[in-house]
């Protein structure tokens, strides 16, 4: 069941309050660093930002979004602004590793800009930011959110050199509607090109990500993760595409829980993935510390 037209109930959420929260976000505006949770307004950060022990008490998850707040690439699902990139901070690596120890993450994820504008897309920077990190925390697991850096395999091999434990790049929607969803470089082949990278060069764990209601058929859901299963992608999220404006993408149906529920049995069961995050508020990072430590004990 869906509706095209007025947001349904099962997509409001309660903002996040907290003593935790009131820290986090302290910690964040003395270092000027910006995490994807607030600048999306994610509904999750409650919960995210909490981790496992209930509200207001922690550790947990957040992103952090690396390179700037601009990016080259203009996506029609993306509320990040394009263009007029600044030139790269270079203490961002250690404030990013020294706040992720002051908050007491047990789980981070870095995720950046893309940045077609310098030489190795930001790579050389990302590496040195989940080396700090990992060195800094050494208790803290580090998931990486990679650009697909305009299909530059030596770029990609920057990250799984510094040995993140999950590198994760998102697919976004089915292979049809990689254009108009997402800016004109990216596209499907080379996204998978790049997770199947990562497989075939690193035992890190791999991950991608899907919005649904873009006006997707259940065929190509499945063709999807059948193709993410053959370049040995481990985690796959699915979470209810938002239009973030007016001018961007218009939702072309809610999605209901049910189905999301559906596609995590057929994503864990029929095909084997290590686990699966799907709802209608789930992002790719989602509870990302939890679900994978989970997984891995199961
Ligand atoms: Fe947004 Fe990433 Fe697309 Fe840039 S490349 S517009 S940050 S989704
Ligand atoms: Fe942050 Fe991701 Fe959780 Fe949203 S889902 S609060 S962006 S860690």
């Amino acid at each position: 069941m869906s509706s095209r037209r007025r947001k349904p109930d099962w997509l409001k959420s309660q903002p996040p309050t907290g003593q935790r929260f009131a820290d986090i976000k302290q910690t964040l505006r003395d270092r000027d660093l910006h995490t994807v949770c607030e600048e999306a307004n994610c509904p999750n950060m409650g919960e995210c930002w909490s981790g496992r022990d209930g509200p207001g008490t922690g550790p947990g998850t957040a992103t952090f979004m690396l390179m700037g707040e601009r990016c080259s690439r203009g996506c029609n699902f993306c509320d990040v602004a394009t263009g007029g990139m600044e030139p790269l901070d270079p203490d961002e690596p250690e404030n990013v590793a020294e706040a992720v120890g002051e908050i007491g993450l047990d789980y981070v994820v870095l995720t950046s800009v893309d940045r077609d504008d310098l030489d190795d897309g930001g790579a050389a920077h990302f590496a040195e930011t989940i080396r700090e990190c990992k060195q800094r925390n050494p208790g803290t697991l580090v998931e990486v959110l990679i650009p697909d850096f305009d299909g530059d395999e030596d770029a990609v091999r920057k990250i799984i050199d510094a040995e993140p434990d999950v590198i994760a790049h998102n697919v976004e929607t089915v292979e049809r509607l990689q254009w108009p969803v997402r800016d004109r470089r990216a596209n499907y082949e080379q996204t998978l090109d790049v997770l199947e990278q990562v497989d075939r060069e690193s035992d890190i764990y791999t991950k991608t990500s899907l919005m649904l209601g873009l006006g997707e058929y259940d065929h190509e859901i499945y063709r999807t993760l059948s193709d993410l299963r053959e370049v040995g992608v481990d985690v796959v999220t699915f979470g209810q595409y938002l239009q973030p404006s007016r001018s961007h993408l218009d939702v072309f149906e809610y999605v209901h829980p049910d189905a999301f529920e559906t596609w995590r049995q057929v994503a864990e069961v029929e095909l084997g993935f290590l686990y699966c995050a799907s709802g209608p508020m789930v992002r790719s990072s989602y509870k990302a510390g939890e679900l994978f430590v989970d997984a891995l004990v199961r």
